[in-house]
């Protein structure tokens, strides 16, 4: 994920609207930021590492010329955060400048191809393929459209892209593949961009552009055809009735919910991460005498779940050990036939990164699974998997914590494809699951969010809860309840549905609620013994269960319904959803704002 801005204008400098459109998309990345400009046949750039308002201190973005101009605000994903990956990208003659948002899965072999025929690279960007790509094909005597056209043809993957060139300096040409572009119109002026808030202060007029169209703006209009016959596409005008923050979030009231909504574009994202990147963390797990997995918070939950599902499809079961205590249980016991997998959001958890370098000073192998490209634990693992979450903005983590599972899940099957422990079919058959959870997250949330938002109005003022699980699902329940004291205040306590009767179960009284997670897998029937219990001492039970368990609707007050057919060591992914939109509810009902809990910080740098 990554903000793009475009701008081409009769008259006057584009670069001041552009910095400032680009601080209105800072929530879509923040690793480098960057803007080129043409006048008089010639590119202007400024650009570099690091937040708008420090490059704005260190190289004035307002002060370029010209009155068309594009501007980008990095997330990376293909090369560390730095100058000289930071867009716009170049071909050999900078003549041409390109924002890309997305990712070239076959990059490296256009990289190669183009390499061969003289190109010179200037970044580890799977992006500046783009520009050169563009380059050959306008170096033929093709329009800037026309290679553009070409380039989509080439490269493979999900983009948004935004090129302009000194050839042609009266239009900015843009298309898309599964990443948002929007077009905004007024007077002489047109606009196009990742999100509406970047132009929402110039315009509320908005076209959209779609997937597989190509789109041509210049001064008096935009012209849109389709890629596939160059047929003109006739759009409407939509008028935007939102704020800016209101078009920040997408319409939605907090970031957290917005986020909540995006995990099924981040588990698809992450689902396209290249086997390859499993092979050889995959190889060194099974190589080693020991793997445990590194992690705090929420990512100590995705590890949790991650262990099931590694001991369920390859028959290796890591332990899971938290970071933050790892150095005093390992009594220097670590040596090189042991493998750690940490797990962090953001990269920077201290707690994960001092014991990692803790493991590796032993010897240990260490395997990262984090959201940020470039972060401090990318430069001490020997393996890094990316998530592909993009930034996440409200404190509770919901997507990031989706996609560490989609990586752990695919994981697992990187690791069973080399101990054999289960069939080739077996595995098979557990990737074409994996790949149907988006469309079932997306029923979930569209079914489900309603009921949250009502029974938040039924229980927010109940002082404490329990959340019960068995099985894989206790990472379910101890994440239901991590959310719930996070954002809401409410005292609730994740446990083991098993370990309830041995202290928990004192708690309870008449109408004390007590939320089980209960998919219909091996744990089903114990799990109903359990809620017996609970009821017999006057316990509201809430139940998140399979769709049209009738057992457990008989004996639930109320009941979260999740889609059948998940395997259930993927089961969390589908059964945090509705208590992700239940922790939201109950922190609104309680008048707290839910993307700034009070005393914690999205990345926790202390020990
Ligand atoms: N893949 C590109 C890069 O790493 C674009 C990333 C983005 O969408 O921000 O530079």
């Amino acid at each position: 994920m990554c903000g793009i801005i475009a701008v081409i204008q009769n008259k006057g400098q584009v670069a001041p609207f552009l910095h400032q459109a680009l601080k209105r998309l800072e929530y879509r990345g923040y690793d480098s930021v960057g803007i080129t400009t043409i006048e008089k046949d010639h590119l202007f750039t400024k650009k570099d590492k690091g937040k708008i308002d420090e490059v704005h201190r260190k190289h004035n973005l307002d002060n370029l010329p010209g009155s068309i101009g594009i501007g980008h605000t990095r997330w990376a994903t293909h090369g560390i955060p730095s100058l000289f990956n930071s867009h716009p990208h170049f071909d050999c003659d900078e003549k041409i400048a390109v924002v890309h948002n997305g990712v070239i899965d076959n990059f490296l072999e256009l990289r190669k191809e183009l390499a061969k025929r003289g190109h010179e690279f200037g970044s580890d960007t799977d992006t500046e393929v783009i520009p050169h790509l563009i380059e050959e094909k306008m170096k033929e005597g093709n329009t800037l459209k026309e290679a553009i056209k070409y380039a989509t043809g080439k490269i493979e993957g999900t983009y948004a892209i935004v090129a302009m060139s000194t050839l042609e300096s009266d239009k900015i040409v843009c298309t898309r593949n599964g990443n948002p572009l929007v077009i905004g119109r007024k007077d002489n002026t047109s606009y196009v961009s990742s999100d509406i808030p970047a132009f929402l202060p110039m315009t509320n007029n908005m076209i959209l552009l779609l997937d597989g169209e190509i789109a041509t703006l210049t001064t008096n209009e935009v012209v849109i055809e389709k890629l596939s016959d160059g047929a003109i596409v006739e759009r409407d005008t939509i008028k935007i009735s939102w704020t800016a923050d209101q078009a920040q979030k997408g319409g939605f009231p907090h970031f957290m919910l917005k986020e909540i909504h995006e995990q099924p574009d981040a588990i698809k994202q992450t689902l396209r991460i290249r086997t390859e990147v499993f092979e050889g963390p995959a190889k060194i797990i099974e190589a080693s005498k020991r793997v445990m997995l590194l992690a705090m918070g929420t990512s100590g939950h995705s590890a949790m779940a991650g262990r099931h599902m590694i001991a369920s499809n390859s028959g290796i079961v890591p332990s899971f050990e938290l970071a933050s205590d790892f150095q005093d249980v390992m009594y220097d016991s670590i040596t090189t036939d042991d493998c750690v997998i940490a797990i962090t959001q953001s990269g920077e958890t201290t707690d994960t990164i001092t014991s990692v370098k803790y493991a590796k000073e032993l010897g240990a192998q260490v395997i990262a699974i984090t959201n940020v490209v470039g972060s401090s634990i990318t430069r001490i693992a020997d393996y890094t998997i990316i998530t592909q979450a993009g930034p996440e903005i409200g404190v509770a983590a919901t997507k990031t914590l989706m996609v560490q599972l989609t990586a752990l899940a695919q994981l697992s099957i990187a690791i069973g494809e080399r101990t054999e422990f289960r069939t080739k079919e077996y595995l098979k058959d557990r990737k074409q699951n994996l790949e149907e959870i988006p469309q079932k997250i997306a029923r979930i949330i569209a079914i489900e969010e309603e009921k949250a938002r009502r029974l938040a109005n039924i229980y927010h003022n109940r002082p404490s809860f329990l959340f019960l699980g068995r099985g894989i699902s206790i990472a379910t329940a101890f994440e239901g309840a991590l959310k719930l004291k996070e954002i809401s205040y409410n005292h609730a306590e994740g446990y083991s549905a098993g370990e309830s009767k041995h202290g928990p179960i004192a708690l309870v009284e008449q109408d004390y609620p007590v939320i089980f997670i209960a998919p219909k897998d091996n744990t089903h029937g114990k799990v109903i013994g359990n809620i017996m219990e609970m009821k017999a001492r006057g316990a509201n039970i809430i139940s998140v269960i399979e769709e049209n368990d009738t057992d457990l609707m008989e004996l639930s007050d109320q009941t979260f319904q999740i889609p059948a057919g998940i395997y259930h060591e993927f089961s969390p992914m589908a059964y945090v959803v509705p208590l992700q939109l239940f922790s939201y509810y109950m922190a609104r009902r309680n008048g707290y704002d839910p993307d700034k809990p009070r005393n914690l910080a999205k990345s926790v740098t202390v020990l």
